[in-house]
């Protein structure tokens, strides 16, 4: 079956059926994530800000806080940068398990995720050979990641805010009619 595509991503139908729920502290952040090289550039861009708001479980050189760029297709500018891994946290993760990316963005006035990677705001759907679709790599490797399944909603229930704020509220009106037909079509509704 051809995937359904929004704003040129094709869209994985198991994200409107698959259960999620998410109750513990952050534990998707302990292994970093890549960044885009634009992402990477804008953080550098703000280095002084963001030292400002680090605390001693972070390094406040810059030079350890990301790995080598590397060539990446699922990436806009086609390089990824990875986020090392401090005192087992991103480096970005504070003492209190807050990303400082949106700490920052706060205290700016801004939208909270305005300096997030586009990465982090989707965990856990994730894109991956230009598909939005479950990171199920990433959660299967966590230990408390959608172990209690506290609630019966789905994963897209779950990340409707990250997704209105990834496609915009005309992407996102038409990601509802994919999930309607989809839904249709395999006698859920
Ligand atoms: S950049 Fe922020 S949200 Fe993303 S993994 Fe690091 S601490 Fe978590
Ligand atoms: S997405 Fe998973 S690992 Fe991250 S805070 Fe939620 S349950 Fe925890």
């Amino acid at each position: 079956m051809e995937l359904k595509s929004v704003k040129g991503i094709k869209i994985d139908p198991k994200i409107f059926t698959f259960k999620f729920s998410c109750d513990c502290k952050g534990e998707c952040c302990n292994y970093g994530v890549y960044t885009d090289f634009k992402e990477y550039n804008r953080i550098i861009s703000l280095k002084e800000e963001i030292i400002n708001l680090m605390d001693e479980s972070q390094s406040k050189n810059i030079k350890e806080w990301f790995e080598e760029p590397q060539k990446d297709e699922d990436f806009d500018s086609g390089i990824a940068v990875g986020t090392e891994i401090i005192n087992d946290k991103c480096t970005f993760l504070d003492k209190n398990g807050l990303c400082v990316l949106q700490r920052l963005a706060i205290q700016k006035g801004l939208h909270k995720w305005s300096f997030k990677p586009i990465y982090c705001i989707l965990f856990p759907l994730t894109i991956y050979e230009n598909t939005l679709t479950i990171d199920d790599e990433h959660i299967d490797r966590l230990s408390t990641c959608n172990k209690n399944n506290i609630n019966n909603r789905t994963i897209f229930e779950h990340c409707k805010e990250e997704l209105l704020y990834f496609f915009g509220e005309d992407g996102f009106n038409e990601l509802l009619k994919i999930k309607d037909e989809i839904l249709v079509n395999n006698g859920v509704v």
